[in-house]
This record gives structure tokens, C-alpha cells and sequence, in this order.
């Protein structure tokens, strides 16, 4: 199965594609966790995509395609994937329907006022990688389920959450039409977009995706 999360950030797109991965046994592809990682290893993607990550604008389109068509030409994404913040504008969506069409798109909904406090307080390990909130920590530099250091991410800044959310309703928020079969460059008559309400608890999220997949 090839499928895609959309949302705004902080919907849960990461908690959730990975469970859902595991359950469909298919690679979970994440474009920000494939540029944090290019910028760590200062790759020449990485070097171009920091300026972005930092001011929380979206890499241009070429770059982000260029690396996701190479990602998806990858044996293990023969027999499908889960995509996690790809695409992000019409035209990598345009483009991905060109590389490897996806099946279904799931867009995990969660209004606005609940993004903010949910990115200021996210936290991350960097050993397995669990996301959580600094409210649900008893320590709040210790990872719950492994023991690892938590951190925050740069961009997890009340500025950059910002111009991160305008960027998603400005650019991405389309995608909505054009996987419903709404907009003037969407497929003829496809309708793949499934909705799921994100503002339940995690476990009754991937429930309802699991749900709204069958
Ligand atoms: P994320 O981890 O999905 O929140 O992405 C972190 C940052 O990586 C975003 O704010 C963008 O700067 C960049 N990024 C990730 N995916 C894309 C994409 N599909 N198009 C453009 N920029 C992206």
C-alpha cells in the first residue's frame, strides 16, 4: 500500500506513521527526518535545506522531489510506503503521481489553538526516537520508555511555529483539493483523501486510520 499523512504540524504525523507502518510493514519515509539527518551529516542537501529548516519555510520543490524520487527508487519501497510531510505543495504532489502514485491519503486534523501548545512542548528522544509532551514527562530530559535524553527541536519555537503553520495553510492546505479530485490539477474523478479527526488520544488515532484504510 502506498500511503500518505498530511496535516499541519504537530498533528501527530510522526507518532502515527510509525505505528502504522509497522502494522503494514512498509517503509515510513520522512522528508524533515531525512533533512535533520542531511544537515547533520552536512550533506550538500543538507547544507542547502538548513536556511529553510531554520526560518521554518519549505525546502524549494526541486531539491525536495530530486531526494523523495531517489528515496522511492529504493527496493524496499517496491511494494509501497507511508509518506510523512511529502508532499507539502501541489506540485511535489503533481510530481509524486508521477514517480509512484499513492493509494490513499490520510489527513490527520487538529485545529490550530491545539497546535502551538502541542509543538512548544514536544519533546523527542534521540535514542528510539519517541515523541511526547513535556507535560507527560516525570523528567522532563528522560525518555519514559527508554531512558534516553530528550530534546527539543529548533524549530519547536513559538516564531518559527508560526511561519511553519502559515506555510501549511498557504501551500499545503491545497493538497486537501487536489487528493479529493477538487482541484483544476487533480486526477479526473479520484477521490483518495480519508479524514481523521487528531484531536483524540494517539491510540484511538491510529485506530481510526486503521479504520478509515480498510
Ligand atoms: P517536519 O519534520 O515534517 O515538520 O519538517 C521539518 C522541515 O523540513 C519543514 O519545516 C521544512 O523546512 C522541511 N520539509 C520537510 N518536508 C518538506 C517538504 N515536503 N517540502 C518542503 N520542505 C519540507
Amino acid at each position: 500500500m502506498k500511503l500518505i499523512f498530511l496535516g499541519p504540524p504537530g498533528a501527530g504525523k510522526g507518532t502515527q506513521a510509525a505505528g502504522v507502518s509497522a502494522h503494514l510493514r512498509v517503509p515510513h519515509i520522512s522528508t524533515g527526518d531525512m533533512f535533520r539527518s542531511a544537515i547533520r551529516n552536512a550533506t550538500p542537501v543538507g547544507l542547502e535545506a538548513k536556511k529553510y529548516l531554520d526560518a521554518g519555510e519549505l525546502v524549494p520543490d526541486s531539491v525536495v522531489i530530486d531526494m523523495v524520487r531517489e528515496r522511492l527508487s529504493m527496493a524496499d519501497c517496491q511494494d509501497g510506503y507511508l509518506l510523512d510531510g511529502f508532499p507539502r505543495t501541489v506540485d511535489q504532489a503533481v510530481a509524486l503521481d508521477e514517480i509512484s502514485a499513492p493509494d490513499a491519503v490520510v489527513d490527520i486534523q487538529v485545529l490550530d489553538e491545539r497546535l502551538m501548545d502541542r509543538l512548544t512542548g514536544r519533546r523527542i528522544c534521540e535514542k528510539c526516537s519517541g515523541t511526547f509532551h513535556i507535560s507527560k514527562l516525570a523528567d522532563e530530559h528522560i525518555c519514559p520508555v527508554c531512558g534516553g535524553a530528550v530534546y527539543q527541536r529548533d524549530d519547536d519555537q513559538p516564531e518559527t511555529i508560526s511561519v511553519r503553520l502559515r506555510a501549511y495553510h498557504e501551500q499545503t492546505e491545497p493538497l486537501i483539493g487536489y487528493y479529493s479530485g477538487q482541484d483544476q490539477k487533480s486526477r479526473p474523478g479520484e477521490n483518495r483523501l480519508k479524514i481523521v479527526n487528531g484531536d483524540l488520544k494517539p491510540e484511538d488515532v491510529f485506530r481510526a486510520i486503521l479504520a478509515t484504510l480498510e
